[in-house]
């Protein structure tokens, strides 16, 4: 494994490679490696010749006042975790390289996508995101590139960037990993003390709660969100951000649940925010 850290020699690397005819898998990372990292890895490794990792806390995709500073980094542990699971490259510019002084140039997907759930909570945050997995995209012209339903908003607006503009990767969509009592993995699990990481499952539990009503005939989204919420609400350490029963292309809000939707929340439990969701086929 190489760990490349200058942005013409990734350039060029990656060009030799899509040269010779190899099939170039990309998994772009903030570092902080989890299990559900490891699930786009494994599965670039499984379907790609050359794997290629980026680890990178992009500054431009953090509000004032956001983590950006504490984000937790490790670097020679995350280099560790690649080179056993045999990445090929970990790309680990610099923010000086990545966004030199004087640097203007950014990528942006307008309408409502960008500006509902996390569009609204963290103004800015959609644009520091398809700005660097555009600039990442043009560095490493992978073949497929590997992102999380994690982070599902995230995931539709850069398919809908990569799509607007032709841009030549493919993207593939894995399904999120998650912690024995079902919490989701996330690099800010970290932050959560002890008591607030028992809270942190009333996250996953709510889900499945709410799938079980819809699964079981439930079609009215306004009853449902104001079950989950006063789930949620049961949970004292646990404050919500918000709540959404939305339609899993658009991220439209659904009214009557006739067929798959999303669920989707945002809770903070302390001071940490965390994120999740489901999608659900309606029964009954
Ligand atoms: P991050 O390092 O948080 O920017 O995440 C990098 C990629 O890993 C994104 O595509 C995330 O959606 C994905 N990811 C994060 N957490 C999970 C998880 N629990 N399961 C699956 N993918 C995840």
């Amino acid at each position: 494994m190489q760990v490349i850290k200058d942005i013409p020699t990734m350039k060029r690397l990656s060009r030799n490679i899509r040269c010779e005819g190899k099939i170039l898998g990309f998994v772009p990372t903030m570092g902080a490696l989890h299990q559900g990292h490891l699930a786009l890895i494994r599965k670039a490794r499984e379907d790609c010749d050359i794997v290629v990792v980026s680890i990178f806390v992009n500054p431009t995709q953090f509000g004032p006042g956001e983590d950006f500073e504490q984000y937790p980094r490790d670097f020679a542990k995350d280099a560790r975790v690649c080179e056993e699971e045999k990445v090929d490259f970990v790309f680990a510019p610099s923010a000086q390289d990545m966004y030199p002084e004087g640097y203007s140039t950014w990528v942006e997907v307008e309408g409502t996508l960008t500006h509902i759930l996390e569009g609204t909570r963290r103004p800015g945050h959609f644009r520091g995101v398809t700005t660097v997995v555009a600039k990442l995209f043009n560095i490493v012209c992978s073949d497929y590139s590997y992102f999380g339903e994690k982070d599902y908003q995230q995931a539709l607006i850069v398919k809908k960037m990569v799509k607007e503009l032709h841009m030549d990767t493919q993207i593939l969509l894995l399904p999120t990993v998650r912690e024995e009592d079902g919490l989701a993995c996330s690099s800010r699990n970290s932050y959560l003390k002890n008591e607030e990481r028992e809270a942190a499952r009333i996250l996953y539990r709510t889900l499945v709660k709410a799938k079980k009503m819809i699964q079981e005939g439930e079609k009215d989204a306004s009853y449902l969100r104001s079950v989950i919420k006063d789930s949620i609400g049961k949970e004292p350490l646990a404050s919500i951000d918000y709540v959404a029963i939305a339609d899993p292309e658009t991220l439209g809000s659904v009214e009557r649940i006739e067929k798959e939707v999303i669920v989707l929340l945002a809770v903070r439990i302390g001071r940490v925010r965390l994120i999740d969701n489901m999608r659900v086929k309606p029964g009954g």
